[in-house]
């Protein structure tokens, strides 16, 4: 069983023995479905092509997929009296994003703006 997650807009879908027909939020008519076609990868072959950009984005924790993937997402880690936010998310997870957000503070709450960042 694998996820697939969609190549044009970054979402991880349950597993599954096989690539799902086709992408809900991409057949969305806000969204579209590339020229070629729906096109699916994997965590593991994606972790293969691409790595995690950790950065300081203006004072924040600031993470991107490089080279860009998907619509391409970026996430950001916010310190607040409540917690840790993290501001939306990504297709790829490594270690060393893991390691980044640990080292500051840890993650309590994931806000999502958009359908394409339930991956
Ligand atoms: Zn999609």
């Amino acid at each position: 069983m694998t996820c697939f997650i969609c190549e044009t807009c970054g979402t991880q879908y349950k597993a599954s023995a096989q690539a799902p027909a086709a992408c809900p939020i991409c057949e969305d008519d806000r969204q579209y479905v590339g020229w070629e076609g729906q096109h699916w990868t994997t965590l593991d072959a994606l972790r293969k092509t691409h790595t995690v950009r950790i950065a300081d984005d203006h004072g924040l924790l600031g993470l991107d997929v490089t080279p860009a993937f998907a619509i391409p997402q970026r996430a950001l880690l916010l310190p607040t009296d409540a917690g840790n936010i993290l501001w939306e998310c990504l297709s790829l997870v490594t270690d060393e994003a893991v390691d980044a957000l640990t080292a500051h503070g840890g993650v309590d709450r994931i806000i999502i703006s958009h359908p394409h960042f339930y991956a």
